[in-house]
């Protein structure tokens, strides 16, 4: 057997906030994450169902509602244990509130993440690495996962745009700074995955996204 040339990646768009869910696994050993579990998770489910995939773990990028709505399905439903960063666990506890503020009601509260990120931590799906950004601005505990010419990136950059920095714990200068230190100074040729919209590389937005010019 051959070894396998990098980690799969699978993106799922899905719910109303079109918010990316990512699939993440070794093509052997078929061992796989969860980045942000969103709203449809009987998609996410399905779809690592269909692709014969066993979840070890979700990993968070931040804990708003729209990357976390499918964390307590996909968790029963996995046994997988979560991952999230402790400055975002005010609006990991909060999902209820968050629900009630963009129109979901009677969500319930999650039980809480079983482990911490840390920046400079590594994450592992079977023998692929990962390293943690810390990349707080548009959520304090918002981090990136970066390695094999990826960074799943969440809501820090979008292809053309930035994350907003209105909601709580938002903060426009300091998202400037994370996406100076820890996006744009990765390859230019680093793939963008994004949590929400088409991906992207950081080349193309260090030359073309109007926010950073
Ligand atoms: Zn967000
Ligand atoms: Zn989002």
């Amino acid at each position: 057997m051959t070894a396998a040339a990098g980690p799969g990646v699978i993106g799922i768009p899905n719910g109303s906030f079109a918010q990316n869910c990512w699939l993440v696994f070794d093509p052997v050993s078929r061992e796989a994450v969860i980045i942000d579990p969103g709203e449809e998770h009987g998609r996410i489910l399905a779809t690592v169902a269909e692709h014969r995939l066993t979840v070890g773990a979700i990993w968070l990028t931040h804990a708003h509602i729209d990357h976390i709505l499918g964390v307590t399905a996909c968790r029963e439903a996995t046994g997988a244990p979560v991952w999230l960063h402790p400055d975002d666990r005010r609006w990991f506890d909060a999902l209820p509130q968050q629900g009630a503020m963009f129109g979901i009601p009677g969500l319930t509260q999650p039980a809480p993440p079983e482990h911490q990120l840390a920046a400079g931590q590594e994450m592992a799906v079977g023998p692929w690495r990962f390293a943690v950004r810390h990349v707080p601005g548009h959520a304090p505990g918002h981090v990136a996962f970066v390695g094999h010419g990826v960074c799943f990136s969440g809501d820090v950059v979008f292809q053309d745009s930035i994350g907003r920095t209105d909601l709580a714990g938002g903060d426009l200068d300091q998202l400037m700074a994370s996406i100076q230190r820890e996006i744009l100074s990765l390859p230019d040729e680093t793939r963008l995955l994004t949590g929400h919209g088409p991906e992207t590389t950081v080349g193309r937005e260090r030359r073309r996204n109007p926010f950073l010019q």
